[in-house]
């Protein structure tokens, strides 16, 4: 038997993930990206860890730097304005605003701070400064791109864009939800992205030290209004410490393609006539955050090709045999829960745990991919149709009446009991 070697396509959040559970067990492994570095590519907006903060603090390398410290979107707010960081500490440090999109009141508010213990702690992360954490102590190869693999009985081999390719016994398909691995892996045209919206416009706006202070106050990590037409979501991106200002975002989608307000859209609509749309699209929404499209200038709408896509594979056991998926390749869902991440780290963390208990056991490490889909399967497919139905409704109170369930539903970390698995 060959001994172990993992490659792991893709050094994004659940590649990267398993980069680092690997290397605190000592487990061979490459991590081949097709960025340059890891800032080469804007990140976009922050993300909040949740239920996969446990598996981190488990399974992780001990020589990780603090992991708040060093990748909270408030941080370096925290440590420059005293006045904010008690503020931050305290109620609003991580909230979810529903707004009833035409009065603008406030219909419901979670705080994370509200519950302290690790099952239910959460914070906002940057997502540049959560990668680059990620990365910490990794031997990654930068500007590889994977085209195709080979699968034999006793390996795996994957072919790049430079020509060149590598053996291993483990090929880990992390390369996102537009994945040429999982292209190969499920058959050519069997993979079709679904749009889970009839469209999205996004935008950047410019605060003040003052106006962020008044959104924090008002707890919008992200504040969300969702009418029967329309779900309106905002939130901060970045704060800059040098001269207090923060650049925060709005984005706007909806469901009905042949809505005459937005009808002419493509994703190649921007600038003006975006911003346009977006406001006509929205004429009911109330003022206080209406204006935030207002504000934006032509210049600050960003490019509408990031669609809100959504795939789940229908079958619970993947054809590979030393190749399977992780991520967003595996499921690929709206960010309306709040899930993505999350779930691609739970993936990579059951992955690892069952590579380390196939190498204590000595059995050929291929036997772990129908153990590890059995569970990730499922758990990526269902965890897809709650994004989609924490998303847009006809009844615009549904969304700040379930925010609280909608969060704590769902899947948690829990360490495997490997004692329980047959491999
Ligand atoms: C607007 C938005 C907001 C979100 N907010 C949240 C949130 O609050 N919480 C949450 O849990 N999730 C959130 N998500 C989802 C989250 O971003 C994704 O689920 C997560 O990034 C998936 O991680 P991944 O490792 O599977 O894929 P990615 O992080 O996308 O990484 C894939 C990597 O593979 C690389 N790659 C692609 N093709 C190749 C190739 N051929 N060769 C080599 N490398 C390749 C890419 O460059 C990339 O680095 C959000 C998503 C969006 C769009």
């Amino acid at each position: 038997m060959p001994p172990t070697k993992v490659l792991i396509i893709g050094g994004g959040l659940s590649g990267l993930a398993l980069g680092q559970c690997l290397r605190a067990a000592n487990i061979d492994f490459e991590v081949f990206e097709r960025d340059r570095d890891e800032k080469s590519r804007p990140q976009g907006w922050a993300l909040t860890l949740r239920e996969s903060l446990a598996g981190i603090y488990e399974l992780f390398p001990k020589d990780m730097p603090p992991l708040e410290e060093s990748t909270s979107l408030f941080k370096d707010l925290s440590a420059s304005d005293h006045d904010l960081a008690g503020l931050l500490s305290k109620k609003d440090k991580v909230s979810f605003g529903g707004v009833l999109y035409n009065t603008g009141e406030l219909l419901a508010e979670i705080n994370a701070s509200e519950r302290n213990d690790i099952e239910h702690h959460w914070f906002r992360v940057d997502r540049t400064a959560f990668r680059q954490w990620l990365s910490h102590g990794l031997q990654i190869t930068w500007a590889k791109e994977f085209v195709k693999y080979e699968e034999t009985d006793c390996g795996v081999r994957a072919f790049f864009a430079d020509g060149s390719s590598t053996r291993g016994t483990l090929l880990i398909a992390a390369d996102g939800a537009h994945s040429r691995c999982r292209n190969q892996l499920m058959g050519p045209g069997n993979v079709v992205l679904e749009h889970a919206a009839g469209g999205t416009i996004r935008g950047d706006f410019n605060v003040t030290r003052e106006e962020y202070r008044e959104l924090l106050q008002k707890g919008a990590a992200v504040l969300t209004a969702t009418s029967p037409e329309y779900h309106f979501f905002m939130g901060p991106r970045f704060f800059s410490n040098k001269d207090r200002t923060g650049t925060y975002y709005w984005a706007v989608t909806w469901d009905n393609r042949d809505d005459p307000r937005i009808k002419a859209w493509t994703p190649d609509t921007h600038g003006d006539e975006a911003r346009q749309m977006a406001l006509e699209l929205c004429y009911d929404l109330h003022p206080s955050l209406r204006r935030f499209i207002e504000q934006t200038s032509g210049d600050e709408l960003l490019d509408s090709k990031v669609q809100l896509l959504q795939w789940a594979p229908d079958v619970d056991r993947l054809p590979g045999r030393r190749v399977t998926l992780m991520g967003d390749s595996l499921h690929t869902m709206t960010p309306f829960k709040g899930a993505g991440a999350n779930t691609a780290l739970l993936d990579a963390f059951d992955l690892a745990q069952l590579i380390v208990h196939a190498g204590e056991k000595g059995v050929d490490v291929s036997k772990v991919i129908p153990v590890y889909e059995a569970t990730a399967v499922p758990r990526g497919r269902e965890t897809k149709e709650f994004s989609k139905s924490a998303s847009l409704q006809p009844d615009p109170t549904h969304w700040s009446r379930t925010m609280e369930k909608v969060f704590a539903a769902g899947y948690k970390w829990e360490k495997l009991d490997l004692e329980k698995v047959a491999i």
